[in-house]
């Protein structure tokens, strides 16, 4: 990938699937969380995670940092554990902020 970082480094820096998602959500969202679908920062944080972790207040959306990338259908983290051609797609989509409908 152009971003020089492979695939198994970036899953060396998770220990687990909270600290990915935090990683994910700070390259989605680098000012803070918004709507996927009107992109309001009213954005609710569910602390019990259902049925998203997250829950826009203005139109009662709820979503996850993979809901609508590329991200949506792979499992974070896990140690490199079950890690194919399209996660590698996935994590170069993120670092060059692309987000794509794929498996959405
Ligand atoms: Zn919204």
């Amino acid at each position: 990938m152009a971003n020089g970082l492979s695939v198994f480094q970036v899953f060396e820096m998770f220990p687990d699937e909270a600290t990915a998602e935090a990683w994910f959500v700070a390259q989605r969202w680098p000012d803070g969380v918004r709507c996927i679908e009107c992109l309001s920062s009213n954005v609710q944080v569910r602390a019990t995670r259902k049925p998203q972790p997250f829950r826009c207040r203005a139109c009662r959306k709820d979503f996850s940092v993979k809901t609508g990338s590329v991200m949506h259908a792979s499992k974070l983290g896990g140690g490199g554990a079950g890690v194919g051609a399209g996660d590698v797609v996935a994590v170069g989509s993120v670092q060059g902020n692309v987000v794509a409908s794929t498996g959405a």
